[in-house]
């Protein structure tokens, strides 16, 4: 065994001079290796830090001289190089009961989409070529036709999310000039998406009408001036207001925009391609609805109920799809090829809609009964009471699933899952108990996320695929809390 310092005797303290120099562990065979791998650069700039590192434990700590062997560096190294080359992305489980989670990233792509998208990006594209005549070709064309075929659109154009897609409509439409949009309608996304703010971004005045509660025609018709340039409609789809309410549909606006020669805009936020109701969910407008209900632009996102990537769908009358492609700014929230090649999978999809509740996880999910999540939350029963046996106690619990993201607020899915509680020992309270069990699922290979609720952490399965994502990693669980 080769040493790094002259004088190595068992169990006794490694001094500074016992280190190797920075040339002698970058020689070390090893080393070279993981040179191999990942080129000089890396191995040497770690190996630089590890010896800084150990320089100071050795006068602070007294480190034993073990820790400096050969092997042990090299280990060391290793390690280190493999933590600052772990993602920070990582794949996680979603069983907090959220279908679509903005946290961990709404929808889930299909498995066409992922696919195509990996095809797509395995080399070049035609993303802006047109193979038929050789020449510079639109990317817009990628996914216009479908979208229009599927909504029954004359046009359509795609963004970055449904933000852009907002803030470039009324940019295009009605910068410097003013947009009329009911109180009842002035919503705030999560991440500061308030439309009075996104107005004011696209250069737009607002003019407010109506109240909180209710708004009627006569108040759209009294603000309509020479200025103005767009009614705006905002599907308030993260909250709902109750009661003694009223507001003026798209259908009732429509002619009114006409007469008056001003757009008729609304933002759906989810926007579903297909009626919910059909699977026995709630219903959620569509595009199709509110194009002939007589809006000119409909705009929508592309992550939410219609399961696919992040995107801003902008579906509409041509002449309005025309000036909103055509403004300056399309070319700064422009969809990137990536999720432009899932997007156009995903939407393949919608002209085969008896595959949308098999194929798409977004809807596979939502439609999920009761009965079949709950037969996924006993296949994992009792696995998981072993592998917590003694320190906590895992029942089946019937637990009510969110479809997230903003849709559909007040509606709540029938769902099942696995109720975690701690067995108490007296020391530690049930709060700190369950934090340390949830800390051990986020630290797994494939974390797993639940939601503590009443006393009890969570494991909603609505979204559970495959049990043995979960079963094959009950032993690391039970390692982390041992
Ligand atoms: C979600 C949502 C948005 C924002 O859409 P993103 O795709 O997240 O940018 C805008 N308006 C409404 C009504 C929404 O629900």
């Amino acid at each position: 065994m080769a040493t790094t310092g002259e004088s190595v005797v068992h169990g006794s303290k490694a001094r500074p001079q016992d280190l190797p120099s920075i040339d002698k562990l970058l020689r070390l065979p090893a080393t070279q290796a993981l040179i191999v791998t990942h080129g000089h650069t890396l191995v040497a700039d770690h190996a630089r830090h590890l010896l800084e590192q150990l320089r100071t434990q050795i006068k602070v700590d007294a480190l034993p001289v073990q820790e400096i062997q050969p092997e042990s560096l090299t280990l060391k190294l290793q390690t280190a190089i493999d933590a600052r080359l772990t993602p920070r992305m990582q794949r996680v489980i979603n069983l907090t009961g959220t279908v679509i989670h903005t946290n961990l990233g709404r929808s889930v792509l299909p498995e066409t989409a992922i696919r195509h998208l990996t095809t797509m990006m395995e080399g070049p594209n035609n993303l802006e070529y047109d193979l038929t005549s050789g020449g510079r070709g639109d990317r817009d064309s990628i996914v216009e036709g479908l979208l229009c075929e599927i909504t029954g659109a004359e046009a359509a154009t795609v963004v970055n999310n449904n933000a852009a897609a907002v803030l470039l409509s009324i940019a295009a439409l009605a910068g410097g000039k003013e947009v009329i949009v009911s109180r009842g309608e002035l919503v705030e996304i999560g991440g500061a998406f308030r439309m009075p703010d996104v107005m004011a971004s696209a250069g737009a005045s607002m003019v407010e009408v109506g109240t909180t509660n209710r708004t009627h025609l006569a108040d759209y018709q009294r603000a309509i001036t020479s200025r103005t340039a767009m009614l705006m409609k905002v599907h308030t789809s993260n909250y709902a207001v109750q009661g003694f309410t009223s507001s003026v549909t798209e259908a009732q606006l429509a002619p009114l925009a006409r007469e008056h020669g001003v757009a008729l805009v609304t933002d759906l936020g989810s926007g579903s391609l297909v009626d919910m109701a059909q699977y026995g969910l709630p219903h959620e407008p569509t595009p199709q609805e509110m194009l002939s209900a007589g809006c000119g632009v409909v705009t929508f996102s592309g992550d939410k109920l219609l399961g696919g990537p992040q995107a801003g769908l902008i579906v509409g009358e041509r002449d309005l799809i025309t000036r909103i492609r055509k403004f300056p700014m399309k070319r700064a929230l422009r969809l990137s090829k990536l999720p432009l090649a899932a997007l156009e999978a995903t939407l393949m999809l919608y002209l085969q809609p008896e595959l949308l509740t098999r194929d798409l996880p977004t809807l596979r999910w939502l439609t999920r009964s009761q009965e079949q999540v709950a037969q996924m939350a006993a296949t994992l029963l009792q696995p998981l009471q072993t592998a917590l046996a003694g320190r906590y106690t895992v029942s089946l619990q019937e637990t009510s699933s969110q479809i997230g993201s903003g849709s559909l607020p007040v509606d709540r899915l029938p769902s099942s899952g696995l109720a975690i509680a701690p067995i108490l020992s007296g020391k530690r309270g049930t709060g700190s108990a369950l934090d340390g069990l949830a800390e051990a699922l986020r630290r797994l290979p494939v974390p797993i996320i639940g939601r503590v609720s009443d006393d009890r952490l969570l494991l909603d399965c609505r979204c559970l695929d495959r049990a043995e994502d979960v079963l094959i990693q009950l032993d690391a669980l039970h390692t982390q809390l041992a």
